[in-house]
């Protein structure tokens, strides 16, 4: 029987850990996890912990879900994966096909990769690509919001405004204008009103001079997630649509954390109506079983692409581009929102999520809780240095896990959470609250 400190200790000699200074693992290795069953993760040594954070965002329906397990194992036997260049399958083509019939009107064409910045890298490539194509090839840059996150390739990392994750890479980065953030926390404003109006004249002002220049403005709708779950009014994307589309400019709405229910309704974007020029998709797509992204594009962005030329094409692949693995777990999630009515359900569990945490909301210690659709997020008062790391190892000795962001707590459970383990969630992360 191997414990968890084996496997711990043998991970920090062979596995560099993404996002991690690696000697930190000297005083807090990482968690070996044998096995995970609904929104619970356990350990070797028979510990458990609450998957608070949806495993990064990913996670809808819980781990070990039978459907999905049984759609991958019914996938599994009849193909697992073959190049998508000259070939095609019925996990991708269904999918593409269900997929475009839940977004937005208008976007019928479903370009795939594996992970979330892979999509971003696609929906900038098009858009130039696009322009180019239309004899407008001086678009070069893509305006950016304050505090936004798109991925961390090289390309990605250049329309995201993170310091930690963008300073030691600036000199490879090219440089693109960052707008104010309609999110009042990401902008430093107490206004949430005045947020969205300030970032709405400046992105007028700036479309006004620069358009030509620019290929599309890129925003996560509704919630900036690293930014530290920062939230907006949907009038800032209906806005930013009409301004965009007035001055031939993109819209890239990445929608690789918001979409397939995290923000109330399927996609963030028809809470404003809008139908963007690309929408990204990852993370929940497969309801955290494999890697898949998507990009959904228009028909006038697919039509500038097709062509007589090979050039003219959009040359760009991944080697596991729409794996059918992926595309089959992916169509199991879509099964289960449909089959379990998940949207309209999660309604009201959103409504009893936030009538439950009200009494983290009341704490003393706590400022700006803020919920959109079945996101909660909360900033905790005179946090000290350090606060996200040692407020994430005391959570971890209380089973949960959490990961704040600066000193924003949030929580981000599989949709399948019980009310119980959600009261134990809140009454835990004020027990830590307390404590500090
Ligand atoms: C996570 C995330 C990405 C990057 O996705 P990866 O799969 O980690 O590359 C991009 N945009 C948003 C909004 C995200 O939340």
């Amino acid at each position: 029987m191997t414990s968890d400190g084996d496997w711990a200790l043998r991970s920090r000699n062979a596995v560099w850990h993404p996002c991690t200074q690696m000697k930190q693992h000297e005083q807090a290795p990482p968690i070996a996890i044998a096995r995970a069953a609904g929104a619970w993760l356990y350990d070797y040594d028979g510990r458990r912990y609450l998957d608070a954070v949806g495993s990064w965002w990913v996670n809808l329906f819980g781990h070990a879900n039978p459907r999905i397990n049984a759609a991958l194992t019914a996938q599994l036997a009849e193909l697992e994966h073959v190049m998508l260049a000259g070939f095609t399958h019925r996990p991708v083509v269904e999918l593409s096909e269900r997929l475009s019939a839940l977004a937005p009107a208008g976007l019928s064409h479903a370009f795939y990769a594996s992970d979330g910045a892979s999509a971003t890298e696609i929906a900038l490539k098009m858009s130039f690509h696009y322009w180019k194509q239309q004899g407008a090839a001086g678009k070069t840059h893509y305006a950016r919001l304050a505090g936004g996150y798109h991925g961390e390739t090289v390309g990605a990392l250049a329309v995201t405004d993170v310091a930690l994750f963008r300073d030691a890479y600036a000199p490879l980065l090219r440089a693109h204008p960052v707008l104010p953030s309609p999110a009042a926390r990401a902008g430093h404003r107490d206004d949430a009103e005045g947020a969205v109006d300030a970032a709405l004249a400046a992105l007028e002002a700036f479309l006004a001079q620069h358009h030509a220049s620019t290929a599309a403005l890129i925003v996560e709708p509704l919630v900036q997630g690293a930014a530290g779950m920062a939230m907006y009014a949907p009038r800032y994307l209906v806005r930013a649509r009409e301004l965009t589309a007035g001055h031939g400019v993109h819209l890239i709405a990445d929608e690789i954390m918001t979409g397939f229910g995290r923000t109330g309704s399927f996609f963030a974007c028809e809470q404003a109506a809008i139908t963007p020029d690309f929408l990204c998709l990852s993370k929940g797509i497969t309801g955290g079983y494999l890697p898949l992204s998507c990009v959904l594009a228009t028909d006038d962005v697919y039509r500038a692409f097709y062509a007589d030329e090979l050039a003219q094409g959009f040359l760009h692949s991944h080697s596991y581009t729409g794996n059918a693995l992926a595309c089959r777990a992916a169509l199991a999630v879509l099964d289960i929102f449909r089959d379990d009515d998940v949207i309209a359900a999660n309604r009201d569990k959103a409504l009893r999520w936030g009538r439950m945490a009200q009494p983290i909301a009341a704490h003393p210690r706590v400022r700006n809780f803020r919920q959109c659709g079945m996101i909660i997020a909360f900033d905790v008062e005179a946090a000290e240095a350090g606060f996200a790391r040692s407020f994430a190892a005391e959570a971890l000795a209380r089973e949960l896990v959490l990961r704040p962001i600066g000193n924003t707590v949030y929580f981000m459970p599989p949709y399948v959470v019980s009310d119980a383990d959600f009261a134990l969630l809140v009454e835990r992360t004020l027990g830590i609250i307390d404590r500090r």
